[in-house]
């Protein structure tokens, strides 16, 4: 049985796919990330290769090795930013290269051979291409995840020959009652997790088990707290540090923006009498600090070039750039 917390259309689509021994050559799992695209495509992989009862059982040799990432025929293909050759920002035609010549070799171990492509709105155009020949004519026993949290990113040729199915972000209420019922979180850190996990439950119960979890992030609201009321300089040392670790890790980059958008709105929450609504609960006077001293038409505008940066990350576009100008941009507070 498949299990993913909030994502039942899916979960319902695959389990009777499999039930009826129809499980499509190739999917596309489209939506933001942290709701748990990567562990349904394990899941999956694990159902197709499984030796247990009621597949995936999780206990066979099978489903072991594919949790732990030995399983010799599913493979996860990502950006490597340490390649050697070829681009560290984008999946090349080499890695799209070994999967062409995998696929046509029989399952090694197991029944089927499974491709999992992480982000596959940054596979190169080249790549893209390859991968077509795949899914125009695929093998027997080959099935092809792609992931994508920017899907209108993914070649429209690719896409139209996957089956695509969405996964979408939860209410908070119910990330707020899965950690209350299942986990027992208390209900005070449980409604502060459910609002700082941008209705990704999966975020939110790892940050309910791993107080490190909570504490970056804990970390990161504070930084952006300091850079808005810090001068120019303040903001600059922080866009430095930001567009380093943006470089090295692009999904932590637009993780931390995410995290500023979510601070401009609860400034303009505050600035429209709505404080209660507020996501960072624990911040709220200097959200009301930072309500009192920006024009509302200043934070929305800060807030767009928030969106922009964002835009400009996941187009590939030069993060340094992209970050500097937004702190560039940014109005200063009143005194
Ligand atoms: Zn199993």
């Amino acid at each position: 049985m498949l299990r993913l917390h909030g994502q039942e259309l899916a979960v319902r689509t695959l389990e009777r796919s499999l039930a009826e021994g129809r499980v499509h050559h190739a999917y596309l799992f489209a939506g933001p990330a942290h709701l748990g695209k990567t562990a349904l495509a394990l899941q999956l992989a694990q159902a197709l290769n499984c030796t247990g009862e009621d597949p995936p059982c999780g206990a066979c040799a099978a489903c072991k090795r594919i949790a732990a990432g030995t399983h010799a025929d599913v493979r996860v293909v990502a950006v490597d930013p340490q390649a050697a050759e070829g681009p560290r920002t984008l999946i090349g035609i080499g890695a799209v290269r070994e999967i062409i010549n995998s696929a046509h070799l029989r399952p090694y171990e197991g029944r089927a051979r499974v491709f999992i492509i992480a982000d596959a709105h940054l596979l190169s155009n080249e790549a893209a291409n390859a991968l077509l020949k795949v899914l125009e004519e695929p093998p027997p026993d080959v099935a092809l995840i792609l992931l994508s949290s920017a899907p209108d990113g993914v070649l429209p040729t690719v896409q139209s020959r996957c089956q695509t199915l969405a996964f979408r972000p939860l209410p908070t209420s119910d990330v707020a009652r899965v950690l209350r019922e299942e986990r027992g979180v208390g209900a005070e850190q449980a409604e502060t997790l459910a609002r700082l996990s941008r209705g990704c439950v999966g975020w939110a119960i790892a940050a309910a088990q791993d107080e490190t979890l909570y504490a970056a992030t804990h970390q990161r609201i504070e930084q952006i707290a300091d850079a808005i009321e810090g001068g120019l300089e303040a903001r600059f040392a922080y866009a430095a540090e930001l567009a380093r670790r943006a470089e090295r890790d692009r999904a932590a980059g637009r993780d931390e923006l995410l995290l500023w958008l979510r601070w401009l709105r609860d400034v303009m929450l505050v600035q429209q009498g709505q404080g209660e609504r507020v996501v960072n609960l624990s911040w709220k006077d200097a959200l009301e600090r930072h309500a009192a001293a920006l024009q509302p038409a200043d934070a929305v505008r800060w807030a767009r070039g928030v969106i922009r940066a964002i835009e400009a990350m996941e187009r590939n576009a030069n993060v340094r750039l992209a970050i500097e100008s937004l702190m560039l941009d940014a109005p200063a507070l009143a005194a």
